[in-house]
């Protein structure tokens, strides 16, 4: 199966099934690309699977599970935001697809990918949908920012929470996958838990070329002078999405920092030093994010620190 980790969470949802017990509408909660997306996907495939051993669905080979991960079985409505926002007429389309019989299933299924990307609109009206009987009919929400959601539907759900899934998890799928030691480290490193950036890195590589040569960049710049570090930050904060690419890449590396010395010899210094960076770093990617600030100026402030 595609799933690195949350096999509890997989045995759950199968043994739910195999008693007959499945809910109408499931929550997925938890941080981004920890793989709430791919097990919905996945679970729909074992709803629909055309393997008869039940213990060998999903199959990956039928014509279900193929359609499915495709995303165009006729029978799943997949529904993920567009320009940022899942609107009214998206959720109306939703409702009224499950109420039609299902083409070839037992089963209708829906995934609202990003669900807190719903508008006020399109919220009340899933809150409808999910107040009148669908038949058979599973919806799931995935969500990492579920607090952004109505309490009714929250509540019309079964939540089920992701978390991190842990390193000798991701260690042993890398493992499988034949890949060297030192691209298994560098990999483990940069993808704290989250199994979606382990499949990022194996299938464009030059990600991590990218993040080495910013990781040069940011250890270079720690032993620069002022006039380079604004140099870097007038060329560096010209572009937001660049400019969090950045932010985000030298966050995993004080997190990094922080980690190994916590381990090898907490010196109460750099241990101080590396949480006050990553603190900074936080606030200025949900100040870039939320307010106009200026970007440069964003950056000048956090480089003065390092
Ligand atoms: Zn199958």
């Amino acid at each position: 199966m595609n799933l690195i980790g949350h096999r509890h969470i997989w045995k759950f949802l199968v043994k739910s099934s195999r008693a007959g017990k499945i809910s109408h509408a499931y929550l997925f909660s938890g941080p981004n690309k920890v793989g709430k997306k791919t097990l919905a996907l996945e679970f729909i495939k074992f709803l629909n699977c055309q393997e008869s051993d039940i213990d060998k669905r999903p199959c990956q080979k039928c014509y279900c599970c193929r359609e499915i991960a495709k995303k165009t079985f006729p029978d799943l409505i997949f529904i993920e935001p567009q320009k940022k926002e899942i609107r009214i007429s998206q959720i109306r389309e939703l409702g009224w697809k499950l109420s039609l019989e299902p083409y070839s299933s037992v089963f209708k299924s829906a995934i609202i990918d990003d669900a807190h990307l719903m508008n006020k609109e399109a919220q009340s009206a899933l809150l409808k949908t999910l107040e009148e009987p669908q038949g058979r009919a599973v919806i799931i929400l995935v969500t990492s920012l579920p607090e952004l959601l109505l309490p009714t539907i929250v509540s019309r759900t079964e939540r089920i929470r992701f978390s991190f899934v842990s390193r000798e998890e991701i260690q042993r799928y890398l493992e499988k996958r034949g890949l060297s030691s030192d691209l298994r480290e560098r990999i483990l490193s940069f993808s704290f838990g989250r199994p979606g950036e382990v499949i990022d890195y194996l299938n464009y590589p030059e990600k991590l070329k990218v993040i080495d040569q910013k990781i040069k960049d940011l250890e270079k710049l720690i032993n620069s002078s002022l006039g380079e570090r604004f140099r870097y930050a007038k060329e560096e904060g010209k572009e937001l999405t660049r400019l969090m690419e950045t932010l985000d890449i030298w966050l995993r590396y004080f997190r990094g920092k922080l980690r190994s010395s916590l381990k090898t010899s907490p010196k109460r210094a750099s241990l101080a030093k590396y949480k006050k960076l990553i603190n900074l770093i936080q606030d200025i990617e949900l100040l870039l994010l939320r307010t106009e600030v200026n970007k440069i100026l964003a950056l000048e402030t956090l480089l003065l620190e390092l």
